[in-house]
């Protein structure tokens, strides 16, 4: 594999594209919205020029890794003679299944076509492509240039040819992939968004606070983040939606959403990338202040 395409810009798409066009590969980064690009070519700087201060890059690296990388708005350009598309595009089924149709059409028949949803089903989303042998699921984590795991997961069509040509690959970008079965949320989801439910119910019933549930997990957990601060790092409209396919997809009211989430989720308040959520962001500081809404 050598040329690479990635559609959607966002938090991951830019952290995607960085890690291919870091470890050699030709990379084409596609979004609909040329501010999502201009702000994904800004982050990708901001974090070379992060690992070339702490010397984990040269300057040399940094630039080759530039020249590895296009943006650009045009989907059939993007996708002419790609070995592999990974769609990172916002999560809705019905974006990621239009999307999947137009990827089948545009991108060359031997290409590999994987998605980095959260949680919605790889087998229906194989299902709209004429070629459910060699789709699959690509799940990195956020922020992916530091996270190592990469859970790929499975459709029911997905041939074993694909899953090792994408296992391999993940371990060539020097992440470590796990194997998973298509159930709703997989598996990282499926236990991590029950606790941040729990969390923000736990904030919405006046049992604590927003630093306190988020100390309680961080000292007595050893958790690296409170999941306050986590849902508001991955993006609280991102955890509404993981939220709802699990709620359908298993039946099961325990995964019914916190009315708290949804509500904030329909203020616009969807953490980090909006600037506010269960803390405040306000640019260039690195202190975490609790939103006025919850002091
Ligand atoms: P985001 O909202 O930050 O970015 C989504 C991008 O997709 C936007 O730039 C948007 O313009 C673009 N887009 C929407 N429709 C498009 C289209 N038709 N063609 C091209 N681009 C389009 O979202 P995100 O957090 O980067 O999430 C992307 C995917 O990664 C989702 O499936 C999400 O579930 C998954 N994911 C997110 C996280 C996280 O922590 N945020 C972690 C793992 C996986």
């Amino acid at each position: 594999m050598k040329k690479i395409a990635i559609i959607g810009a966002g938090t991951m798409g830019n952290g995607i594209a960085h890690v291919f066009a870091q470890a050699g590969y030709n990379v084409n980064l596609i979004d609909i919205s040329e501010n999502a690009l201009s702000k994904a070519l800004a982050t990708i700087e901001k974090n070379l020029d992060r690992l070339v201060k702490k010397e984990r890059l040269t300057l040399a690296g940094k630039k080759k890794t530039l020249a590895n990388l296009s943006l650009s708005t045009d989907m059939k350009a993007g996708l002419a003679g790609v070995d592999l598309v990974i769609e990172a595009a916002t999560e809705n089924v019905d974006i990621k299944l239009s999307i999947f149709k137009k990827m089948d059409e545009l991108a060359p028949k031997k290409a590999i076509l994987a998605t980095n949803t959260s949680s919605i089903s790889i087998t229906k989303i194989a299902a709209v492509t004429s070629r459910p042998t060699k789709v699959i699921g690509m799940h990195f984590m956020n922020p992916v240039p530091i996270m190592k795991l990469v859970e790929i997961i499975r459709g029911y069509s997905t041939s074993n040819v694909t899953t090792k040509k994408i296992m391999d690959l993940s371990m060539a970008l020097k992440k470590v992939p796990v194997e998973v079965q298509d159930y709703p949320g997989f598996v990282a989801n499926r236990i991590l968004m029950p606790m941040i439910n729990e969390a923000i119910i736990t904030l919405n019933e006046g049992v604590a606070g927003v630093y306190e549930i988020d100390t309680v997990m961080k000292l007595g957990m050893a958790h690296p983040m409170g999941p306050l601060q986590l849902a508001d790092f991955i993006g609280l409209d991102v955890c509404l939606a993981i939220l709802n396919v699990l709620h359908t997809g298993l039946g099961n009211p325990k995964y019914a959403p916190a009315p708290l989430l949804v509500n904030m989720v329909m203020a616009g308040k969807l953490g980090r990338k909006s600037g506010e959520g269960f803390y405040q962001y306000t640019a260039g500081s690195k202190d975490l202040i609790v939103s006025s809404s919850f002091r």
